[in-house]
C-alpha cells in the first residue's frame, strides 16, 4: 500500500476557482497551475496546442478526448480526478456515446486538496485497482481544479505489479479541444511503449506480425476506412497497421513499428512526436476524393521506398473506382462546414470533389504541417480555411455565404434552421461515416444530397411555427409577454456596479 509521501499542495488559491473553469477564472487557474509545479506542463502543452481568437473551449470538456480513449482501451482503467460536476458531465457524456467502461472518480473537498490528501487517496486507489490479471494500465487525469492545485500525478509510481501507471493533466485552460485531449493521453502512452519496447522485447499483436510492412493510421477513423486503406495499400506491398488512439496497450508497439504513420486526422502533435523519435515518416492528408487519394498513395509510396511501378498500380485499382462514386452521385449546392473533430478539411475536399459549392470551412483544431496539404488544395479551389475557428466566425460565415446546407456543431445547426437553412450535425451525421475511396464518396453524398432537399420541409415549419416562441416570447405562456428592455438595461447596470465594487475589494 501506499507510503505516507504526502506532496506540498502549493496553492490552495485555486480552490477559488473550483466549478467555474469553462465559464470564468480561466486567468487564475492557470496562474495557480504555474505556480503550483505545472508550468512545464503547460508551456509543452501551449506549444502543443496553440490557442486561437478565444481562450475558451467553446465546445464538450477537452478532457472527454482523454476520457473516450482510456475507455475505449481494453484492460485500462480509466479514473478522473476532478470536481464533481465536471466528473457528472463527463461520465454522462461517455455513456450517452456508448463508453461500455466504468468511470473511475477520485472525490475530494476542499480539506483533502488543500492537504494533499487527494494525492494520497489517488495513490491508495491506484494501488488497489493494480490488478495485472485484470488492467494492462491505469490513467489517472486530473481535471482543472486538481491542474490548478498541482496535484503531482508524475510522482505516482510508473508501475504497480506491472500494471503501467499513465497520469495526465488534461484542464481545460491549457487543452483546448477535446480531440486534441485525444492526443495528451495517446501520446503519453505512445512515449511509454517507446521506451518499453527501447528497453527490451515487448509483446507481439494479438494476430502476430504480419509479413509486409505497415501504415500506422493516426486518427479515430470510420471502422471500415482502415479495411479500405488497407486493400489500396495491397498492390504496394504494404498493410494497413493499427489504428491510433488504439484498442489495446500490445498495438502501441506495433504502432511504433511501422514504415510511415498518416496523420489522417491532423493535431496528433504529442503522437508525431513520439513517432518521429522513433524514426518514422509522417505523412499528412487522407486518400479522401480522387485527388486526395492520389496525392496520398504517392506521399506514402515514397514514403515507404515503395517503386513508381508499384505505387501506379495502386493508382490504377483505386482511382477509376473513386472517379465513378463521384459522378455517380454529385452534390449540388452551396455549403458552409464547420467541426471541432479535426477531420473538416478532409470532408471538405470531399464535397469540392463531388461538385458542392463549398465557400467556407471552419474547424476548431490548430494549423499544424499535417494538413497543410489539404488547406493548400482547399484555398486553390476557393473556399476559406479557418483554423481554430470560433462559433462566431462559423456563424458570421454562414449569414455572409447563406448556404443551401449548413455543416456544423450544434449551436450552428440550431441557427441555421431559425433560419430555414437545412443543417446537419458534424459530429453525429458527417464524422461518423467512411470517408476513405469509393465508399466514402458514396455515402457522404447521400446523407448531404437527402438534407439539401429539406428546404422546403423548413419553410412548412417555419410558416406553422410563425410568432410562437422566439426571442423575448420564447417558451410556453398564458399571455404572450411583453419586451422590457429597460429592465434588461437596468439589470446590466446593476451588474456593472456590483463588478466594479467586486474589483475594488479585491484590490485593497
Ligand atoms: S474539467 Fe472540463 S467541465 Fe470541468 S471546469 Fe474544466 S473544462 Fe469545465
Amino acid at each position: 500500500m501506499s507510503t505516507s509521501m504526502t506532496p506540498q499542495i502549493t496553492n490552495p488559491a485555486a480552490l477559488d476557482g473550483d466549478g467555474l473553469g469553462c465559464h470564468s477564472g480561466e486567468k487564475q487557474l492557470l496562474a495557480a497551475a504555474q505556480s503550483a509545479g505545472k508550468s512545464a506542463t503547460l508551456e509543452q502543452y501551449a506549444k502543443d496546442y496553440p490557442k486561437g481568437p478565444h481562450d475558451q473551449p467553446q465546445s464538450m470538456c477537452p478532457a472527454f478526448g482523454s476520457l473516450r480513449v482510456g475507455l475505449r482501451m481494453r484492460r485500462t482503467a480509466t479514473v478522473l480526478s476532478g470536481s464533481a460536476c465536471c466528473v457528472y458531465g463527463l461520465t454522462f457524456t461517455s455513456h450517452f456515446y456508448g463508453a461500455r467502461r466504468t468511470v473511475g472518480y477520485v472525490p475530494f473537498n476542499s480539506e483533502s486538496l488543500v492537504t494533499g490528501k487527494l494525492f494520497e487517496d489517488i495513490r491508495e486507489s491506484v494501488y488497489k485497482l493494480a490488478d495485472p490479471a485484470a488492467y494492462d494500465a491505469i490513467v489517472i487525469i486530473n481535471l482543472c481544479v486538481p491542474t490548478a492545485s498541482g496535484v503531482p500525478l508524475q510522482l505516482l509510481p510508473k508501475e504497480i505489479n506491472g500494471v503501467r501507471i499513465i497520469g495526465i493533466d488534461v484542464p481545460g485552460f491549457g487543452v483546448p479541444t477535446h480531440a486534441e485531449a485525444k492526443d495528451v493521453l495517446a501520446g503519453a502512452m505512445l512515449k511509454y511503449a517507446r521506451n518499453e519496447a527501447e528497453q527490451g522485447p515487448v509483446q507481439a499483436p494479438r494476430a502476430g506480425r504480419g509479413d509486409k510492412p505497415t501504415v500506422t493510421l493516426l486518427g479515430e477513423i470510420f471502422p471500415a476506412d482502415p479495411i479500405t486503406i488497407g486493400m489500396m495499400l495491397e498492390p504496394m506491398g504494404l498493410a494497413a497497421g493499427p489504428v491510433v488512439p488504439t484498442r489495446e496497450w500490445r498495438e502501441l508497439y506495433a504502432a511504433l513499428d511501422c514504415v510511415a504513420v498518416a496523420a489522417l486526422h491532423p493535431f496528433y502533435t504529442a503522437s508525431c512526436r513520439e513517432f518521429d523519435a522513433a524514426g518514422r515518416t509522417i505523412v499528412g492528408s487522407a486518400p479522401v476524393g480522387h485527388n486526395g487519394t492520389e496525392a496520398w498513395l504517392q506521399a506514402i509510396g515514397n514514403a515507404a521506398n515503395v517503386g513508381q511501378e508499384k505505387i501506379d498500380a495502386a493508382k490504377n485499382r483505386m482511382l477509376p473506382a473513386i472517379k465513378g462514386a463521384l459522378s455517380k452521385m454529385p452534390v449540388k449546392g452551396r455549403i458552409t462546414l464547420s467541426g471541432y473533430e479535426g477531420s473538416e478539411l478532409l470532408v471538405a475536399r470531399l464535397l469540392v470533389e463531388s461538385g458542392a459549392d463549398l465557400r467556407y470551412v471552419g474547424t476548431a483544431c490548430p494549423r499544424t504541417p499535417w494538413s497543410d496539404v489539404d488547406r493548400q488544395w482547399l484555398e486553390a479551389a476557393g473556399v476559406h480555411v479557418q483554423y481554430r475557428a470560433s462559433l462566431e466566425q462559423d456563424l458570421a460565415a454562414m449569414r455572409e455565404f447563406k448556404p443551401d446546407l449548413a455543416i456544423g456543431t450544434t449551436p450552428i445547426v440550431q441557427a441555421a434552421k431559425e433560419q430555414t437553412i437545412p443543417a446537419l450535425y458534424f459530429t453525429n451525421l458527417i464524422s461518423a461515416r467512411p470517408l476513405m475511396g469509393p465508399a466514402g464518396a458514396g455515402s457522404l453524398a447521400a446523407v448531404v444530397n437527402t438534407a439539401l432537399h429539406n428546404k422546403g420541409r423548413f419553410e412548412t415549419m417555419r410558416e406553422f411555427f410563425a410568432g410562437v416562441g422566439e426571442g423575448y416570447a420564447a417558451g410556453v405562456w398564458e399571455d404572450t409577454p411583453h419586451d422590457r428592455p429597460e429592465f434588461r438595461e437596468q439589470y446590466k447596470r446593476q451588474i456593472v456596479k456590483l463588478q466594479k465594487k467586486g474589483n475594488a475589494e479585491a484590490m485593497i
